[in-house]
């Protein structure tokens, strides 16, 4: 599944420091000769590609980036101290461009690649620098320069994690707005009419798992069915998939033969889809009279190879075990990952 998020910052680096004028104190001796230090430069704007992060989402509260100015030069010749360079961390595979004209500065495709956008003003120099044989005692200095400043724009295709699946209104919809805090933008999609929509569930210790609602697959989808065929291409990229389904008394078929009959569908598409890992969720438990269901569907899913958690996404129960299965399962994927 592949959605371009998309950010715009302003950055502006660090002004150099101004050069400054000053003489040696033995200055009550006639033109003790000149002392003014240099100013310091100013701190580079920079980029990095940081593989911890998966979206440009701190990019729609934080806008404006600002590298530290160098410090002015001073007497006894004291050069001022250079800005510190600003480092701002975006997730691997940004492509980073300049707002105004639209070119690619810089496309940041490892962990650890740099990019400097916006260079630092270079320190003034102060008076002693400018002494000649013919000026002993010059009584001017440079002022530090500008540093650059720019609009520039992030651009991130997005890959999902984990997609979810289920029948109609077994509740992907809402458990994608439950999981995510907010959405990032969305664009590029090409079903406009079944749009996906994809969350960001946000992990307690900072990493986040992107998850895609994917609807359109319904009985029928792996012949080729509406747009049911698209969308199993895209499922086919995700790593993990939760699997929903409605357990309330309300459901319109059993659990187990609505989870058996969405499987088989993705089986005939692909025999790879259905190995990959599956979280069950049982929803809508705010409406389950008979709570007993709910053991002997974990031991009919278990049997089955499958971790299996009831929830109700309207009264959050079981929410937070559901966040640490996906986390759990999440931290797998990674891990296989590392040892490819
Ligand atoms: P989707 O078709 O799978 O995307 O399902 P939706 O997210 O659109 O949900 C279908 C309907 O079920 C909506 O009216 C939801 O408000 C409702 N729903 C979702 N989760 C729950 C739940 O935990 N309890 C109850 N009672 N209703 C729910
Ligand atoms: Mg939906």
């Amino acid at each position: 599944m592949r959605f371009v998020d998309k950010a715009k910052i302003h950055v502006k680096a660090g002004d150099g420091g101004n050069g400054c004028v000053a003489f040696r104190r033995e200055k009550y001796v006639r033109m003790g000769g000149p002392s003014g230090g240099n100013g310091g430069k100013g701190g580079d704007v920079i980029i990095m590609a940081d593989k911890s992060l998966k979206t440009l989402m701190d990019f729609r509260y934080k806008k404006h980036f600002k590298a530290e100015n160098g410090q002015h030069g001073s007497g006894s010749n004291k050069h001022g101290r250079n800005g510190k360079d600003l480092i701002i961390k975006v997730p691997v595979g940004t492509v980073v461009k300049d707002a105004e004209t639209g070119e690619i500065i810089a496309d940041l495709v490892y962990d650890g690649q740099k990019v400097v956008v916006a260079k630092g003003g270079k320190g003034g120099r102060g008076n002693t620098a400018f002494k000649t044989s013919t000026n002993q005692a010059p009584d001017y200095a440079e002022e530090g320069q500008p540093g650059e400043e720019k609009w520039i724009e992030l651009e991130l295709k997005l890959l999902a994690d984990i997609g979810i699946i289920g029948f109609p209104n077994a509740g992907k919809s809402t458990l994608i707005s439950v999981l995510s805090k907010a959405k990032p933008k969305i664009a590029d999609y090409p079903f406009t009419t079944l749009t996906p929509v994809l969350g960001v569930l946000q992990l307690d210790y900072g990493k986040s798992v992107v998850i895609a609602d994917i609807p359109g697959l319904i009985e029928g989808a792996s012949k080729g069915a509406g747009l049911g065929h698209e969308f199993l291409r895209h499922i086919e990229r995700t790593k993990a998939l939760i699997h929903l389904i409605d357990i309330s008394d309300q459901k319109e078929r059993d659990p187990i033969e609505a989870f058996e009959i969405i499987n088989k569908e993705l089986e005939k598409y692909s025999p790879e889809l259905v190995k990959k890992p599956q979280i069950v969720v049982g929803n809508k438990i705010d409406m389950l009279s008979d709570r007993s269901l709910i053991e002997k569907l974990k031991k009919e899913f278990s049997k089955r190879g499958y971790p299996f958690v009831a929830v109700s996404l309207v009264t959050k129960e079981g929410l937070d075990q559901l966040i640490k299965l996906i986390a759990e399962v999440y931290e797998k994927i990674s891990e296989k990952e590392l040892i490819k």
